[in-house]
């Protein structure tokens, strides 16, 4: 029997479950464990096939293990939050069963962004056989793919990267985060770096801003510079990059939301002393936010992500474009969630298919970029996020 443990019952949680249920040949049991074991339930309930729920803090090294023990899965697939990756590895090290994340660890004091924590685990995956998989979420994840699958078949030199995710969807909230707004505003008022002529540059956050129409009629949006986690493990996988950058789209209702926040100081995330308790203001304003994961109701539009790749093919210059429009109706009709939460629990799902079935297997730390791009791009168009590609000059880059 191959048998799977999520654990993270939100919305992307949500998703990683609906879409494993799809593949019963594949993961033939799942148990899906969060924080909060009421979630797992309310989750489990919307599901065609029963899966187990269980309740743990992963917080806690020595509860994931008792869990993993009791439950005995082949891999686990975490889908709580970054600060619960190192733990997560710890008890998947302990308990001898393969790891898979979305998105890489951070301290909870500072927003970091960087591999170097999860990296130095490599030698203990590799040492007991086992492997990790870093950032199979949609970016990082299917843009770290893209971008291999433009190494290998559409470049022979690749020297400029341009990852650019639109957001084209309307939740009707006057405010919202389309991920967990607390993870999503650490990222959004980090300092901006890019990578040029071998280094990363340092921009203030939000202060580089382009016009990007995106294909397929998703629309037009203002995409600003932002750092974002595959920049560093691109850059290092390919280095004849030149210039790898990352832009987001945002509207300038949010952006104002978010000024106004961060003057008032509610986006701090050192602790503050009120009524003699320490609190961290950008962890009570996600208790006052809508929960992304109740989004899906009301969000209508489309995302579009994908990668613009410029490089040297049989000599000659050549520019790519390979993205993905995913629309959020759709996706709440299929599982319940809406697309940000959709594109990254289903990429999840895929890279831990491919674990599970040998096609991607490996003793150690991966980023996606170092597998075979093949079997996850022809996935991708089988489990609900096909992608095109656009060449030269239909490619809308400003
Ligand atoms: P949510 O906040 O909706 O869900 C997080 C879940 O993790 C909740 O169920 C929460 O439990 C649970 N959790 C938190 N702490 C613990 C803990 N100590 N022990 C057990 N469970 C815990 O987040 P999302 O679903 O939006 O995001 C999930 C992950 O996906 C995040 O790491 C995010 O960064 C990543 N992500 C990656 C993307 C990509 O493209 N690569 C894009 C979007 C998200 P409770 O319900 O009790 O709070």
């Amino acid at each position: 029997m191959r048998k799977v443990l999520i654990i993270g019952a939100g919305g992307v949680g949500q998703v990683v479950a609906h879409k494993c249920a799809q593949v019963p040949a594949v993961f033939q049991e799942i148990v899906l464990a969060s924080r909060t074991k009421e979630k797992c339930d309310a989750i489990a309930a919307g599901i065609s096939r029963p899966i187990k729920t269980a309740q743990v803090d992963a917080d806690n090294v020595p509860e994931l293990v008792a869990l993993i023990r009791q439950e005995r899965p082949d891999m686990v697939i975490n889908v709580a939050l970054p600060y619960q990756d190192l733990t997560i590895m710890d008890a998947c090290l302990e308990t001898g069963v393969h790891y898979l994340d979305t998105a890489n660890y951070e301290p909870r004091d500072v927003a970091k962004f960087e591999y170097r924590w999860q990296w130095d685990y490599q030698e203990r995956f590799a040492k007991a056989g086992l492997m990790a998989l870093l950032g199979s979420g949609f970016d990082p994840g299917v843009t770290n793919v893209f971008t291999a699958y433009a190494a290998k078949h559409l470049l022979d030199t690749l020297h400029y990267l341009d990852i650019v995710d639109v957001n084209g969807g309307d939740h009707g909230k006057p405010f919202a985060t389309n991920f967990n707004p607390e993870i999503n505003i650490r990222e959004v008022t980090a300092p901006c770096r890019h990578y040029e002529d071998g280094a990363f540059v340092e921009t203030p956050a939000m202060s580089t801003k382009k016009t990007f129409t995106c294909p397929e009629g998703v629309g037009t949006y203002n995409i600003y510079r932002l750092y974002h986690e595959e920049l560093e493990s691109l850059t290092k996988h390919f280095p004849t990059l030149k210039r790898a950058q990352f832009w987001m789209s945002f509207s300038d209702n949010y952006l104002k939301h978010l000024e106004v926040l961060g003057n008032v100081g509610m986006t701090r995330i050192d602790p503050v002393i009120y009524n003699g308790v320490p609190i961290i203001p950008l962890q009570f304003l996600k208790a006052v936010l809508p929960d992304p994961g109740d989004l899906g109701k009301t969000t209508k539009g489309r995302t579009c992500i994908g990668n613009i790749m410029r490089g040297l093919k049989d000599g000659e210059e050549r520019t790519v474009y390979i993205y993905n429009t995913c629309d959020h109706e759709a996706c709440y009709s299929e599982v319940g969630s809406q697309a940000v939460s959709y594109t990254t629990g289903v990429p999840a799902m895929i890279g831990a298919m491919l674990m599970m079935t040998g096609v991607w297997q490996g003793k150690g730390v991966f980023n996606m970029e170092q597998l075979d791009p093949d079997p996850f791009m022809k996935a991708l168009n089988e489990h609900g996020l096909p992608w095109a590609i656009l060449e030269g000059t239909d490619i809308p880059w400003p």
